[in-house]
């Protein structure tokens, strides 16, 4: 519907280039956008970990200092969490995720069907057991 908006980079304006325009455009269609924007950076069906596990959804995280961006595997990360007892909802999560570019933590998640771009973690459930020892014996 609202054609030439691509998804990525929408994502990452915080200042739209939409917005010079907006006052010629009816003002129905410049709250669906705006509320489009919001979407993109904050899903309200998407505010915990678990949420990707259950929809099988993939997360693109991106960094918000750099703009690096990559795609981790939403089950993975809910595990990868639940194991070490960490908090996952979205606004929590960042505190334990760095940016492999420039170090910071990450500022933006978002649920993707891509696949994933970067691994991490136990490559298989052997990987995993090693984890829970590691972790029970911590
Ligand atoms: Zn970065």
């Amino acid at each position: 519907m609202l054609g030439g908006l691509p998804d990525a980079s929408n994502a990452r304006g915080v200042s739209s280039p939409l917005s010079s325009r907006d006052r010629s455009i009816g003002v129905p269609r410049v709250s669906r956008a705006r509320k489009a924007d919001y979407r993109a950076v904050m899903d309200p069906e998407f505010t915990r970990l678990e949420d990707y596990r259950v929809r099988r959804m993939n997360m693109r995280v991106e960094c918000g200092n750099c703009g690096h961006a990559g795609v981790l595997d939403g089950e993975k990360l809910w595990r990868w969490f639940v194991l070490h007892r960490w908090k996952s909802s979205l606004d929590q999560i960042g505190d334990h995720m760095r940016c492999s570019v420039c170090q910071r933590r990450p500022t933006g998640f978002t649920p993707t069907s891509d696949p994933p771009t970067r691994d991490f973690g136990p490559s298989d459930e052997l990987g995993w057991k090693a984890v829970v020892r590691r972790l029970r014996a911590g």
